[in-house]
């Protein structure tokens, strides 16, 4: 990796854009061949009795060798299996978090996730109310969510992120990694793909609303979707090398938000959007789909719906915004909007990196898509673009 967290956090504390970046406090964050092997020399490390998180293809391609490895090492270990739902699917909801609780004891001094977004999820969420570390030992490179502090969780219904804990240590087996479905690894490469247009919003934030922003935080974030980009032929094979790539680009980004506190350097108009949808599914009992397949076809969306439009609404309002340098304020928009790539350029990489570029293709229909670009902005307390193009004299500066 190009980077180490004692690197980062010097960095982070280096760092002049004034405001108070937080320290990693991840211990090790491996991405090798048989990090399943320095997993479990960690765990025996530090702890006596941990339980496994894992579902039933993540037991069989990690969890299993994990806890034959930590047997070896006399460490004892419980193991809770997460059940899906009707549709097959594991959801992060009530009932897989009470089973995660039942699967721990008193004695439980670590929960190891051993799995994808979920299953971290759930795992992120009882340690915390148990007051316990957990270990993150991802099984594909989906998602840039691995190392966050946030667990998106579905309660009565309704999606939630609850404020809870980051792993203590990640252990990407890329053995591991490179067996998983192309499907996750497509949707990896959508999670970063939307950092086009996130990082679009946080900008554009900054500059009409003076939202906090960090430009070697925005930096970091950038230069892990360029690698994505440049390397969109290797992350399509699949193999070691192309997935490694993706893995420490998803970290990275992870890092990127423990590093600024929030998630805007990850997630804008593309984000809101694809939560929108995901709500939609969940209410009509629709199966769901990766978290990163609908982010990029979302990015296509608000690539589109941004170049086309925000420029001429700033415009039309020019003269009465009451906005001190507002004509400086849209010159510099002006720019930011000619370096967004196109939503074709977009939807070309989406396609070489095996993903799906049109929300139709999900099961997302045009109404649905339409309906989610009036009132995503809602979901979050952030000035993006999106938000603007809804609410546009809405410069009053935020504060989620
Ligand atoms: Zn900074
Ligand atoms: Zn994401």
């Amino acid at each position: 990796m190009d980077w180490t967290i004692e690197e980062l956090n010097h960095l982070a504390a280096e760092c002049s854009c004034g405001l108070t970046h937080h320290p990693i406090e991840i211990r090790e964050i491996v991405v090798e061949p048989d990090a399943l092997r320095r997993a479990a020399a960690f765990v025996k490390s530090s702890f006596q009795h941990v339980c496994i998180f894992a579902d039933a293809n993540t037991f069989r391609a990690a969890g299993q060798e994990l806890a034959n490895r930590l047997k070896e090492l006399a460490v004892t270990l419980s193991v809770c299996i997460m059940e899906p739902d009707v549709n097959g699917d594991v959801v992060a909801d009530e009932r897989t978090l009470v089973q995660g609780f039942l699967a721990c004891s008193p004695q439980t001094e670590a929960i190891l996730a051993v799995g994808a977004g979920t299953v971290h999820d759930i795992a992120r969420f009882c340690s915390f109310k148990m007051r316990i570390p957990f270990i993150s030992i991802p099984t594909a490179a989906s998602v840039d969510g691995f190392t966050s502090a946030g667990a998106p969780l579905i309660v009565r219904g309704v999606k939630q992120t609850f404020q809870t804990q980051a792993p203590i240590a990640v252990f990407s087996d890329v053995n591991v990694l490179v067996q998983a479905p192309r499907r996750l690894a497509a949707s990896g490469f959508g999670d970063m793909i939307g950092k086009f247009t996130s990082l679009a919003d946080w900008n554009f934030g900054h500059l009409v609303a003076d939202e906090p922003y960090c430009p070697w935080i925005a930096t970091l974030t950038a230069k892990a979707l360029e690698t994505c980009v440049d390397h969109v032929h290797e992350i399509q094979a699949g193999g070691p090398e192309g997935i490694s790539i993706l893995m420490r680009a998803l970290i990275l980004s992870g890092l990127a938000m423990l590093l600024f506190g929030q998630s805007y350097p990850a997630s804008g108009g593309e984000h809101h959007l694809s939560h929108d949808w995901e709500m939609e599914l969940l209410r009509t009992g629709k199966p769901q789909v990766l978290h990163g397949l609908k982010v990029g076809a979302a990015s296509v969306v608000i690539a589109e719906t941004y170049k086309k439009n925000v420029l001429a609404v700033m415009q039309s309002l020019e003269g009465r915004s009451g906005q001190e340098g507002y004509a400086e304020r849209v010159e510099a928009v002006s720019h930011l909007l000619a370096g967004l790539p196109s939503a074709d350029d977009i939807r070309a990489w989406i396609r070489l990196a095996g993903g799906v570029e049109e929300p139709a293709e999900l099961g997302i229909d045009a109404a649905l898509v339409a309906a989610s670009l009036t009132r995503a902005h809602r979901l979050r307390n952030r000035y993006t673009m999106l938000r603007f193009l809804n609410e546009p004299m809405s410069f009053h500066k935020e504060n989620a």
